[in-house]
């Protein structure tokens, strides 16, 4: 077991400045308005480094920096081939992928370094120049990660604004100097996003939030085997990353000849994740990531206990002791109800599970659709045929199958319905950040013949 040394205290491996800038045509820029926030660590619930608060000036001097170059990058991407048909004898259709141009990114809170890679990758790869803005929550491991890559490209290609969602966010989306606007965050953010982006026709993608139904299906306990096992351990992952995950498996639909069985091997499971100082190894939940999520959180358990779902385990704040009194640490809690009540039907980003039963195949995936939100879905079945036909009748755009939370690159991320618009990973990711030209030649040297 090790536990590491708290930034800023002896021995600690990361240090983090006392104050960061905006990162603007290669250079740390102070904010032009002057004005810093705090960031919070969830840890202890302290300050622990401040942050510039960026506005339209910020986003508007950014802008200016990224046009200048996404010239250069354009011509990185010569290894990308077009494409050409020859459409009748004498007419060829060429197809070339340029780049868009500046594009604009916000980043949420949850995953802020994961989430601004996935966003960064294929812009840069396609040509474009980014200014990317951080969750207010969470700037400070973007511009770490800015700090280390800065001397990698060109000034003014990578811009980062820091700040807040009316003040730095809405500017971004709004300006009529970028091409794109790449979102990740909440269903009702995303639905603004889209309005701005209409005002300039820009494409847009947005990834926005889930609700996503994780079921098991009987066959999972035909035997008492390590596949068994990894379906309990598929259950307790709706706690993983302190259910501050979009995909959280934040429904359990188990069916009804061993839901008794199962749930009561999935609460013993859960029971063992380890909960403490996120600086601690041996740690898997950790601590929510701010204040107003931990309240948010707590007020959904409290909604659960009012509408009649019943509380299997968990259902508090959790007081660590220590230096960690302060933190933000709920326990995984699991709740037993219906479909229809709020606790699963509304987004609540905690380590908080929904639990209910099915019949049979039709109620399953019945349940399961029953969400505004398509993003995530995981399937847990012995039978290759069941998990398959499962898979392609629930309506979200990633369905994991006998496995849960893996995000590899390969693999194209989104969401169906309420859940956004677009895919993030996989080379359908490049597809968002470049635009088609199409080049219609005529070899012949003969008129028409109209007029
Ligand atoms: P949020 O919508 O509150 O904020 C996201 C970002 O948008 C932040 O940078 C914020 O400053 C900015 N913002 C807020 N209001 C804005 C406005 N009016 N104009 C422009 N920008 C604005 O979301 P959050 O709470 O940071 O993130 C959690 C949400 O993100 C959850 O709903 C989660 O499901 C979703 N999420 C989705 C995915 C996915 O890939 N689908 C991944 C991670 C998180």
């Amino acid at each position: 077991m090790t536990v590491y040394a708290a930034p800023g205290t002896t021995g600690a491996l990361i240090e983090f400045k006392p104050r960061y800038e905006h990162f603007i045509g290669g250079e740390w820029v102070k904010p032009a308005e002057g004005a810093y926030f705090e960031n919070i660590s969830p840890v202890n619930g302290k300050p622990f480094t401040e942050v510039a608060r960026g506005t339209a000036a910020d986003i508007d001097a950014a802008s200016s920096a990224a046009c200048d170059h996404f010239r250069y990058f354009a011509s990185l991407i010569r290894a990308q081939e077009g494409s050409f048909t020859q459409l009748d004898e004498d007419t060829v259709a060429y197809h070339f992928q340029e780049p868009l141009g500046v594009v604009g990114q916000i980043i949420p809170w949850n995953f802020p370094l994961l989430m601004a890679v996935w966003k960064l990758a294929p812009a840069l790869a396609a040509g474009n120049a980014v200014v990317l803005k951080p969750a207010e929550q969470t700037p400070t491991s973007i511009l770490v990660l800015v700090e280390l890559i800065a001397d990698l490209l060109p000034a003014g290609v990578l811009n980062v604004v820091n700040g807040f969602g009316v003040e730095a966010g809405k500017p971004l989306a709004s300006s009529n100097r970028i091409r794109k606007i790449a979102f990740t965050g909440e269903t009702t953010t995303g639905r603004l996003i889209l309005q701005y982006a209409s005002n300039n026709i820009i494409p847009s993608t947005v990834e926005l939030g889930g609700k996503s139904p994780n079921i098991v299906f009987e066959s999972v306990a035909d035997r008492r085997d390590s596949f068994y096992d990894k379906a309990l351990e598929g259950f307790s992952l709706f706690a993983f990353n302190q259910g501050e995950v979009c995909t959280c498996p934040s429904r359990s639909l188990i069916q009804k000849s061993i839901y008794d069985t199962f749930l009561d091997d999935a609460i013993e499971r859960t029971k063992l994740a380890k909960q403490g100082n996120p600086l601690d190894t041996e740690t898997q939940v950790g601590a929510q990531a701010s204040n107003d999520q931990l309240e948010k959180i707590l007020s959904y358990i409290d909604i659960g206990k009012q509408e009649g779902a019943k509380l299997l385990l968990g259902g508090e704040r959790v007081d660590l002791g220590g230096d960690l009194s302060e933190g933000y640490y709920v326990a995984p809690t699991i709740f037993e109800g219906q479909n229809r009540m709020r606790l699963f039907q509304e987004e609540i980003f905690g380590p908080v599970v929904a639990v209910t039963s099915f019949r049979d195949y039709d109620d399953a995936i019945s349940i399961a659709n029953d969400t505004l939100y398509g993003l995530g879905a995981g399937v847990w079945s012995r039978n290759g045929n069941e998990a398959y036909r499962a898979g392609r009748d629930i309506q979200a755009g990633r369905v994991w199958v006998n496995n849960y939370h893996a995000y590899p690159a390969g693999a194209a991320f989104g969401g169906y319905k309420s859940s956004g618009i677009g895919r993030e990973n996989n080379k359908q990711a490049l597809d968002h950040y470049q635009q088609t030209k199409n080049l219609l030649v005529s070899y012949s040297e003969n008129p028409l013949g109209f007029f």
